[in-house]
């Protein structure tokens, strides 16, 4: 029997209770409801491996990782995406970034896709979420079904105590009995890293290298595009002032538990705390959070229910597009027509079931596209990862980020120097093998190449800064080139549990598991469930998004 559904998504609930429903092998009948509320907290920008409980030596996290010995952990959970709004949207509708269709920095979810809180409040529980603003504005569609919502302006001092205060409040007024759903997001340890003293001081974090930039968004940002220096030892304190911020979001999450302890509610609420994606320094050339390998992907996952018997650690791949039809699934809510992900709820404290995920994930880097599975095989978790530059059918443009790979003895290429000559270095494996002399005119170059196979190529300028700043071409780019034949994919393979780092591309050592995962990895395709709207970012927005580096 179908319950109602309110109009905003009734379309699409028609399709789940007038035909067939979409049949899900993997998904157990739905568990009764087995607590009065739900609190999901997002740690935007946590990676998994800073967490003790997912095997971090440092002291960053002694509540989590005891809360932990009671709950269920996911150890190997994916986002979908580096990318903060994306990444949420995925966890709002269960789907996969290019079937809810919105990228940013405008894009916004579509009215008929729906969203968890929705979900929550069509069932008739009270909902609030609060979230830190940026990528987390209410107006992309977070906003929708909370009967409260905040999402205060992002500042350098992201404050995690006042966002968790106002789901402590929200508890503290729910009326005896009340079903509730609480959604809590907090950017504390996301850039600019900057904990409080006391827990900088508690993990022994060391004073700021000498003439180390500051961790800012625009500092990073500018990190990436090459127009910034940061040495090894900057990007080690970076990573220290990061753990000290994780150590902080742990004590606010304790005080947050605390809260709920003191209500009464510990043993009737499900609390499940996750991250959009994760965080690099360096591992693989950058900062932030800006590329698909395994330290933006991996994060925490960790469900802790009055429903679950006994604590348990869940080592199959699985991604955050899972979290909305486990809570519907827990919470016995009307699940959506369409959804990418799975229920997990009959992995929560139960003996040890089969789960067998391909997990997709996904990042639009400028200029290009890149795309990854991860599957678990014979006692090993696989990440495969194809990268795509933009193709035109006589060549590639390759701008601002300015290192590809590249098949063949000769490269050839047209280029151009913005705002001004420039001389640029080609280096092919490392070496030098040419340097040439870009005009403000269109120039070929013809450069011979050590051998027929692939070489990692890098244009390399020592002053190469944004157009717009040097005053040139409207055009946020400082080179651009295109490079005559088509564009090789990259294509690298990693055994994560072996190499967490991803140190070691075993696609040319490993044939037949690189074909099994291309042939996965070419299986998927995702389609928009609605076309997604635009929205009209406001100054502050702009400001605010610019201050997290993403603009
Ligand atoms: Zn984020």
């Amino acid at each position: 029997m179908c319950r109602a559904a309110a109009p905003l998504f009734a379309a699409l609930f028609v399709a789940a209770c007038g035909g067939a429903p979409r049949p899900d092998p993997a998904a157990a009948p739905p568990r009764p409801a087995p607590s009065r509320g739900f609190v999901l907290v997002s740690i935007d920008t946590l990676r998994a491996d800073r967490v003790g409980a997912w095997g971090y030596g440092r002291p960053t996290t002694p509540f989590l990782d005891r809360l932990a010995a009671r709950a269920a952990l996911f150890e190997r959970a994916y986002s979908p995406i580096p990318a903060t709004l994306p990444a949420h949207l995925s966890m709002f509708t269960g789907l996969e970034p290019g079937q809810h269709d919105v990228d940013p920095p405008s894009g916004v979810l579509a009215a008929g896709i729906p969203t968890l809180p929705e979900l929550f409040r069509a069932a008739g529980y009270r909902t609030a979420g609060h979230s830190e603003g940026g990528y987390m504005a209410g107006g992309y569609g977070f906003a929708r079904g909370f009967e409260v919502w905040t999402d205060s302006e992002y500042s350098a001092d992201s404050d995690v105590e006042r966002t968790f205060g106002r789901g402590a409040e929200f508890l503290r007024g729910l009326a005896p009995g009340e079903r509730f759903f609480l959604f809590l997001h907090t950017y504390a340890v996301h850039d600019p890293y900057a904990p409080a003293p006391e827990f900088a001081a508690a993990l022994g974090v060391g004073a700021r290298p000498p003439g180390a930039p500051e961790p800012t968004g625009e500092n990073l940002a500018a990190f990436n595009r090459g127009e910034l220096a940061v040495d090894a030892d900057t990007a080690r304190w970076y990573s220290d002032l990061y753990d000290a911020s994780v150590r902080q979001v742990d004590a606010a999450l304790e005080r947050l538990w605390g809260e709920i302890e003191r209500l009464g509610l510990a043993d009737e609420v499900t609390l499940i705390v996750t991250a959009d994606h994760g965080e690099e320094f360096l591992e693989h050339g950058r900062l932030a959070h800006t590329q698909i390998y395994r330290e933006n992907l991996h994060v925490p996952l960790l469900v802790l229910s009055p429903g679950i018997d006994a604590p348990r650690r869940i080592g199959a791949p699985v991604g955050l597009v899972d979290l909305l039809p486990t809570l519907v699934d827990l919470a016995g809510l009307e699940r959506p027509a369409v959804l990418a992900g799975t229920s997990l709820a009959p992995w929560l404290g139960r003996p040890e079931l089969p789960l067998d995920r391909v997990v997709w994930a996904e990042n639009d880097p400028p200029g290009g596209r890149e795309e990854s599975v991860l599957v678990r095989r014979d006692g090993e978790t696989w990440q495969l990862l194809r990268a795509r530059s933009e193709a035109e059918p006589d060549g590639f443009w390759v701008s601002r980020r300015i290192r590809f790979d590249h098949r063949g003895a000769r490269l050839d290429f047209s280029a151009v120097a913005f705002a001004g000559p420039r001389e640029v270095e080609v280096r092919a494996d490392g070496r030098t093998v040419a340097t040439v002399n870009l005009t403000g005119d269109w120039s070929d170059h013809a450069i011979p190449l050590p051998g027929d196979g692939k070489h990692a190529i890098e244009l390399a300028t020592p002053d190469c800064r944004v157009a717009r700043e040097a005053g040139g071409w409207d055009d946020d780019r400082c080179l651009s080139f295109k490079v005559r034949g088509p564009a090789p994919d990259r294509v690298e393979l990693y055994a994560l549990d072996r190499d967490p780092d991803s140190t070691t591309d075993l696609s040319e050592r490993q044939p037949a598991r690189l074909r099994e995962l291309t042939a996965e990895l070419a299986r998927i395709r995702h389609q928009p469930v609605a076309p997604s709207g635009q929205a009209d970012l406001s100054p502050a927005q702009l400001r605010q998004l610019e201050a997290l580096g993403y603009l």
